[in-house]
């Protein structure tokens, strides 16, 4: 499995009209082909800022950044264009990059038929529930076929459990589309159920605390989001974690 993802000694510093604000000190990791990698760590400690570096908004005070591949944004808030069709917002990327040929059509259509969206499709935003809107969201993001996803806690502005099931459907759309996923997340539960690898970043100025492997031996093919929830093991790594992180917010 090739590395699809390594940041080296990333270093981000903000200047505002109070001073110099230390983000990030010294952040490496690396993401492997097929893992979802998760970044766990409290509000303000600048998970959403090395996003923001990977995609190029951003420019790194220091530090190096290596993608091997294309990349798919996913945001807390779905962004689905009230004006337009399920179909139509799906679609957008690929208008935007003028790839709107047969093969991603027929891409798209294969997505929304195999992930329950299909009869969705002439509906409006407005229409669909929460839940559905993230799984819109989601194929959106899939629908200009990127190699890794960025998901910037897609599931926080759900209620829970909305959030339990959509965690469910990311995390099989994932697995079965073969994808890389880096996920970014506060939440420890949403972190063990949805990842292959966590690193744990410490507040401000945030370092790699520390990483671990989740591996549910007893679940194999079986593992979902939601069976993890229930086996014993799921309290192991919280436990470990719940120790690991700084628990409280900055501002
Ligand atoms: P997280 O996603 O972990 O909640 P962020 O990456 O959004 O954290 O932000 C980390 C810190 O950097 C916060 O204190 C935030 O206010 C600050 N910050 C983020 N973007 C900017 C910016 N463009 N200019 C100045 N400060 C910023
Ligand atoms: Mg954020």
């Amino acid at each position: 499995m090739g590395k699809i993802v390594e940041v080296k000694d990333l270093t981000k510093n903000f200047y505002t009209k109070d001073g110099e604000m230390e983000v990030l000190k010294n952040i490496s990791f690396h993401v492997n082909e097929g893992e979802i990698f998760s970044i766990l760590g409290p509000s303000g400690s600048g998970k959403s800022t090395i996003l923001n570096i990977l995609t190029k908004l951003l420019e790194p005070t220091s530090g190096t950044v290596d993608i091997n591949g294309t990349i798919g944004y996913m945001f807390q808030r779905d962004h689905l264009l009230d004006w337009r069709t399920i179909m139509d917002n799906i679609t957008i990327g690929l208008e935007i990059m003028k790839r709107k040929d047969a093969k991603s059509i027929e891409r798209i259509e294969r997505l929304l038929k195999t992930y329950g969206l299909w009869e969705f499709r002439n509906m409006y935003p407005k229409e669909l529930s929460g839940g559905m809107r993230q799984r819109v969201a989601l194929i959106r993001t899939l629908s200009v076929d990127p190699d890794i996803l960025l998901l910037d806690e897609p599931f926080s502005a759900l209620d829970y459990q909305t959030r339990l099931m959509v965690n469910d459907d990311v995390y099989r759309i994932i697995k079965n589309e073969n994808k890389t996923a880096l996920l970014v997340t506060h939440d420890i539960s949403e972190a063990i159920a949805m990842s292959d690898k966590i690193a744990v970043i410490s507040k401000r100025p945030s370092i790699i605390k520390s990483e671990h492997k989740i591996e549910f031996e007893d679940l194999k093919e079986d593992r979902t989001p939601f069976k993890c929830r229930k086996v014993p093991k799921f309290q192991t790594y919280f436990d470990i974690l719940w120790k690991e992180i700084d628990n409280y917010e900055q501002q």
